[in-house]
């Protein structure tokens, strides 16, 4: 079927869809190329993800084609290991595993042992030599089935198990004999019965599908739902279905599982690095059950751990996983995130992929790697995801300053966090929402508290080790976590903690440091980062690849300076309201703004007229050298309006006039529609006297730092909100005479330009016109998508979750540009833009120019610089390399 493709085991492969990610999915992909390459992988057969989307399409039903398909590759697999599926004296077992695009850890479900029931497991037992094996295979089996498929709870299960192991007086699963596993097996059934209300299913092809709709299924949990939308994956791509021969990791001493990866996924170090354990199947490593060994001589001896590592207990079996990890990185070019499993000696890989790794670890490989010859530089950049420098572009712990260490874990992901305790996901969530820093603690975490993880900004749990779930998913989401931190206890029901010998209840501050695996008491002070090492070689390489030149919004001095040490390129939007807002002015802004005639106002404003040039005059001394665009006053003018009794008294006091004149006079200010009212380049053609003002502060500052410093900023007067070419021309021309009457009176003239931003869908459309008198567009696209959506990003946040969940818009679009719409209003600006004045200049300094799927967009239709906040700069630069690589 052309749903169905099968690996290993001789497999042929020959149709290039087999390794194609789309279709066959990350874990199917890779299964399929590494059987390729010759490596030990258990046969098996992977249905693609076109059949999930049809399947969920059709209200989750399977069409016959699929049934031969499968039948098919069960052949495939008996073939290949001369057992057959259901067979009670030589039963195949599989894995049913899912398998999407991009890998999800822990979002779903994967079931083990499948094809056991009460014949076939007296097969495996005699067929072994090893009825303790059978017996445990078939207990995981029917709990694992009975959670993934059968929507049953795992807790009963556990809490047998539990009993059972009190009853024997056993402290661990490996002391479970056959008879132990056989006795429990029974009592499983009889849960499952009971729960259900008929038996646990005995027939295998029952099994098969019962599983291949559950993987399906899980596409559509609610965990996979909250995990795509934070991570931006389409809700269509799908999952694959991986049905694979199973190996045993369980089978005694000689057996093992262990997850590995060919560099530190949280240093970059060039060093192998994984977790294994001693007959023990696949789950186990990952659940935190038993707490993992490590995998190589040197990590075990660092950490000062007693259980011998792979390396030293099982020599042979490591060699050859030593072999294939050099092997994998070779052919993939890049650090490999592998799932192993060791039987009776013999090793064999269940999956390989592109690991997760923190930003720092990826800067580093990307480096090393490049010098290594083993990718070449601008593989490099595109290696490194922009996002991701944001955890290295933000304070870390003072090391000079003094920790009060409470107890120690695994440094599961980097980075420091500060915040107040709390133990569950769900207040994590709301405390968060409330504006608090908050530190999730957890025995251990689960799916189930992703919300959490995500609000938190730091992630503690008792168990688990580097790749459990939480240290996996905080790498992935860039947050601080330690992981296994023996000395720490969780009391659910006083909602306290012992952490070492303390005790820390909900609420009570304590600090991560993710790198070292500390936990501190109380709030341990931060240091600027340092953007040396790897961080500069590769923003260098990118530099080198980049067309776009990269600035930043900033409205104080010290947003420039920040902006220019991460190397922003001049200032794209300097918004000059900020400036009206502060404490010192206000009252001016407000007598201003209330003024009943022009006498009045400008009276006002010449008071308000050094204020402006001290904050220009400030801003151009940091930025001497490069362009800065600054947008005269945009908001509508109530904003600017007293709010309550005392401050209407102060402003009575300030003008002389009375509180309820001034409230009358604010009254006639209301508007319905703010945000299309009285604002913008509406401000400048109703009361002229305020951008005359403010141009004219611009260059007389200008004017002063060339004085001064004999380097001038080249200033670019942008006017906002223009929807035709006459508010431009006018607002133009009393720019210009500002400039000439400075200029008259400094006697010196400096380059300078006007422009507009386009924010509106008229501008957009009148582009070719309103570029007769600019010289240069800003694209505004927070209020160019806010009027062409017809929506207020204000009142957004209430419906654009829905929306986004529901792929009405792929991406909230006032995060990343709204490509096929907005995008569309962009692209032809800039095209009649040119059209009419073909040096003009652009470029965009809405919140997209940080984002770098916008940034992509930019650089395809042509503008010449993005403008981001300051600490994104660093992560536009990278972008924009990449968009043009
Ligand atoms: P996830 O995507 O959550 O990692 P997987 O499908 O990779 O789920 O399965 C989890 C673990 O189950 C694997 O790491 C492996 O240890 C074990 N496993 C899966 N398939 C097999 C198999 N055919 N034989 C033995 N172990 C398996
Ligand atoms: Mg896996
Ligand atoms: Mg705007």
């Amino acid at each position: 079927s052309a749903y169905v493709f099968h690996f290993g085991g001789g497999a042929t492969n020959s149709d290039p869809r087999s390794r194609d990610k789309t279709i066959t999915g990350g874990k199917g992909a890779n299964l399929a190329e590494m059987a390729g390459i010759g490596l030990p992988v258990p046969p098996g057969f992977t249905i693609s993800t076109e059949v999930c989307t049809a399947y969920n399409a059709a209200g989750k039903s399977f069409d016959e084609g699929l049934r031969a398909g499968v039948a098919g590759g069960v052949a495939h697999i008996e073939k290949a290991t001369g057992r057959i599926f259901g067979d009670p004296a030589n039963p195949l077992l599989v894995s049913v595993r899912s398998g999407a695009r991009v890998s999800m850890p822990g979002m779903m479900d994967t079931v083990l042992n499948l094809g056991l029931n009460d014949a076939t497991v007296e097969g495996l037992a005699a067929g072994s030599g090893d009825a303790r094996f059978a017996w445990d295979s078939y207990r995981r089996f029917i709990q694992m089935y009975s959670d993934v498929v059968l929507g049953l709870d795992h807790h009963r299960f556990e809490d047998a198990l539990e009993i059972a192991k009190e009853d024997n007086g056993f402290f661990a699963d490996v002391e479970m004999g056959a008879e132990h596993w056989q006795a429990l097996v029974g009592q499983y059934k009889a849960i499952v019965s009971d729960e259900l209300g008929r038996p646990f299913p005995q027939d295998v092809h029952e099994q098969l599908w019962g599983a291949i709709g559950a993987v399906f299924d899980s596409w559509e949990s609610d965990r996979a739902k909250v995990y795509r939308r934070l991570n931006s994956i389409p809700h269509d791509w799908g999952t694959a279905v991986n049905v694979q021969a199973m190996v045993f990791g369980n089978m005694g001493e000689t057996s093992a599982t262990g997850v590995a990866f060919t560099r530190d996924p949280a240093t970059g170090e060039r060093a192998y690095y994984g977790e294994y354990l001693v007959n023990a199947q696949g789950e186990d490593v990952v659940a935190g059950i038993r707490t993992p060994q490590y995998l190589t001589k040197a990590a075990r001896e660092r950490a000062g751990a007693k259980p011998l590592s792979m390396e030293e207990a099982m020599p042979e079996a490591y060699a050859e996983l030593a072999r294939v990890f050099d092997l994998l990185e070779a052919h993939y070019k890049d650090m490999q995130d592998i799932e192993f499993t060791v039987e009776r000696g013999h090793l064999w890989m269940l999956q390989t992929r592109s690991g997760k790794r923190t930003a720092k670890a990826a800067l580093r490989m990307a480096v090393e790697m490049a010098n290594e010859g083993l990718i070449d530089e601008a593989t490099a950049v595109k290696r490194v995801d922009p996002m991701a420098l944001d955890q290295l572009l933000h304070p870390t712990l003072d090391p000079s300053a003094a920790r009060d260490v409470l107890t120690r874990g695994l440094p599961a992901s980097p980075g420091a966090a500060t915040g107040i305790v709390v133990f569950d996901a769900d207040s994590a969530e709301h405390r968060a929402q409330m504006g608090d820093d908050v530190i999730l603690v957890r025995v251990e975490t689960s799916p189930e508290d992703i919300h959490g993880m995500h609000a938190a900004k730091g992630v503690l749990t008792a168990r688990g080790g580097m790749t459990s779930h939480a240290a996996v998913v905080a790498r992935g989401m860039g947050r601080p976590c330690v992981s296994g931190a023996s000395g720490l206890s969780i009391d659910m029901a006083t909602r306290t903690a012992r952490m070492g010998t303390r005790e820390v209840k909900e609420g009570d501050v304590i600090t991560l440091d993710g790198s070292n695996g500390d936990v501190m008491l109380g709030a341990v002070p931060m240091v600027e980062p340092e953007l040396v090492g790897d961080f500069a070689v590769l923003m260098d390489w990118a530099d080198k690849h980049r067309r776009m030149k990269v600035r930043a919004n900033a409205e104080t001095p010290l947003d420039c300076q920040v902006a220019r040490q991460f190397g922003a390129e001049g200032v794209g939007l300097c918004r000059t309201e900020h400036m009206f807002f502060d404490a010192g002015r206000i009252s001016l802004v407000r007598q201003m703004i209330l003024a009943e005639d022009e006498a009045t106002r400008r009276r006002a404003l010449d008071a308000l007229l050094p204020e402006q040039r001290a904050d220009f005059t400030a801003i151009f001394e940091v930025m001497a050298g490069l362009p800065v665009t600054i947008r005269l006053l945009d908001p509508p003018l109530h904003e600017f309006l007293p709010h309550g009794e005392t401050e209407f008294e102060e402003l009575s006091e300030a003008t002389g006039l009375g509180v309820d004149h001034l409230k009358r006079r604010a009254g006639e200010l209301h508007e319905f529609n703010p945000m299309l009212g009285h604002r913008g380049c509406r401000l400048g053609i109703t009361f002229p006297e305020i951008y005359e003002m403010q141009a004219r502060a611009i260059f007389e500052a200008a004017c002063d730092v060339a004085e001064k410093s004999g380097e001038a900023v080249v200033p670019e007067v942008m006017i906002p909100l223009v929807a035709t070419r006459r508010e431009l021309l006018i607002l133009r021309a009393l720019v210009d005479r500002a400039a000439e009457a400075v200029f008259a009176e400094k006697g010196r003239t400096l380059e300078y330009l006007v422009g507009t931003m386009i924010e509106l869908p008229r501008a957009a459309l009148m582009a070719g016109e309103i570029a007769e008198e600019a010289k240069f567009f800003s694209f505004g696209t927070n209020d160019l998508t806010q009027t062409t959506l017809g929506v207020s990003r204000d009142d957004a946040a209430r419906f654009l979750g829905p929306y986004v969940e529901q792929g009405i818009y792929p991406r909230d679009p006032f995060v990343s540009l709204d490509i096929e719409g907005v995008g569309q209003l962009v692209e032809m600006a800039a095209v009649r833009g040119r059209e009419t004045r073909p040096d003009i200049k652009l470029g965009i300094c809405g919140e997209h120019g940080g984002d770098p799927a916008s940034i992509a967009f930019c650089e395809k239709v042509g503008l010449d610089y993005v403008s981001a906040s300051p600490y994104r700069v660093p992560i536009a630069r990278l972008a924009a390399a990449q968009a043009a690589l």
